[in-house]
């Protein structure tokens, strides 16, 4: 560490009896700010994608927009998240299953806007924006979700919650916070009797 102005100031043999000269002297200064922060409570509390199964971070918003998952059993292939997409994120993929080519679509986060566009117009409720926010990757290819990684993170993140009622298959519904949703529900049901 360069020695300021002020430090030079101190010359002759009062330097050696003033602590801030040894410290910078030493390059000690450093490491009593580490040891200073090292002591402190941590600043930042740290989520792991396997800190809870149903991902189930404390304080996200029901309407935050993450990583993309895509439900591969009811996609239909019909490409229109692909051609709404105004980045050109998703490239469609073929697969084929038994003996039959079906087409899904690939996405590479790196580039999603996370605008939301894809969910709304998939007619099958298929691509749906998971709450996952860790989506940075030491390699571009990281960034890259096959159909077969987009399934699985359709499986562990979207469809838990459909499966507790906190979400619907609907896009609409999965907008709403929980409490909204049950609300909704409720005059779904009288809008139904009333028909
Ligand atoms: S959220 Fe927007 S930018 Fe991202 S893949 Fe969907 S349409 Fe493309
Ligand atoms: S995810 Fe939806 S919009 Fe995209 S190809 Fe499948 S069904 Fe069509």
């Amino acid at each position: 560490m360069a020695m300021s102005k002020e430090d030079n100031r101190i010359k002759g043999p009062l330097k050696w009896f003033n602590l801030r000269w040894w410290a910078r002297s030493l390059h000690l200064y450093p490491f009593w700010v580490t040891f200073k922060y090292f002591l402190r409570v941590p600043q930042a509390e740290l989520y792991h994608p396997l800190h809870d199964e149903h991902s189930a971070y404390p304080d996200i918003a029901p309407r935050y927009r993450g990583l993309l998952g895509m439900d591969m059993d009811s996609c239909i292939g019909c490409r229109k998240c692909e051609r709404v997409c105004p980045n050109k994120t998703i490239i469609m993929e073929e697969r084929e299953i038994n003996g039959k080519k079906f087409r899904f679509p690939a996405y590479f986060a790196g580039r999603c806007l996370k605008c939301g566009l894809c969910e709304e117009v998939c007619p099958a409720f298929s691509i749906r924006h998971t709450d996952q926010f860790e989506d940075a990757g030491y390699w571009r290819e990281e960034l890259y979700y096959s159909p077969e990684r987009m399934h699985q993170m359709f499986r562990v993140h979207i469809q838990p919650k459909i499966d507790a009622g906190l979400a619907h298959r609907a896009i609409p519904d999965k907008r709403r916070h929980p409490e909204e949703h049950k609300k909704y529900l409720e005059l779904e049901e009288k809008a139904k009797a009333k028909a």
